[in-house]
């Protein structure tokens, strides 16, 4: 049997959909966060605080632009770093420290969001890299 809520529903309609939504982080800082279509996940820009990076935002939550450029890292281990870390595991019954086995690859994304399309540049080392396109909506 299905059930039906008869509430009001936060979610949109596709086509009234926000490119960006607010966040606040728990220093009390404001920004936005995208949906990125190199990543597949989201990325934050603050736009008030302090003791932190600033975006400018043109306030257009249809067609934003944020300056300067965003470019975000994430280091992790390679398919082979991992396997070594489980045969490791096999013979010593521990897994290496992060010492022992540092991340061995940096992912980046570096963009700049303008009138709601994302400009890949060509340090990104995802799929979209060189490439500009729409930000999906939320
Ligand atoms: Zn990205």
């Amino acid at each position: 049997m299905y059930t039906f809520c008869t509430g009001q529903s936060t979610i949109k309609p596709k086509n009234m959909g926000n490119k960006i939504i607010t966040y606040k982080d728990g220093d009390g800082n404001l920004g936005y966060h995208f949906h990125c279509p190199g990543c597949d996940e989201n990325h934050g820009v603050c736009t008030e605080g302090e003791g932190v990076p600033i975006w400018e935002f043109n306030g257009n939550e249809e067609f934003p632009t944020f300056r300067p450029s965003i470019k975000v890292t994430f280091d992790h281990l390679s398919e082979e770093a991992m396997q070594r870390n489980i045969d490791f595991y096999k013979i010593h019954g521990r897994y290496l420290t992060h010492k022992e086995l540092p991340y061995d690859v940096r992912e980046i994304c570096h963009s700049w969001v303008t009138n709601g399309n994302i400009e890949f540049l060509s340090d990104c080392t995802h799929h979209l890299k060189g490439q500009t396109v729409e930000l999906n909506d939320f």
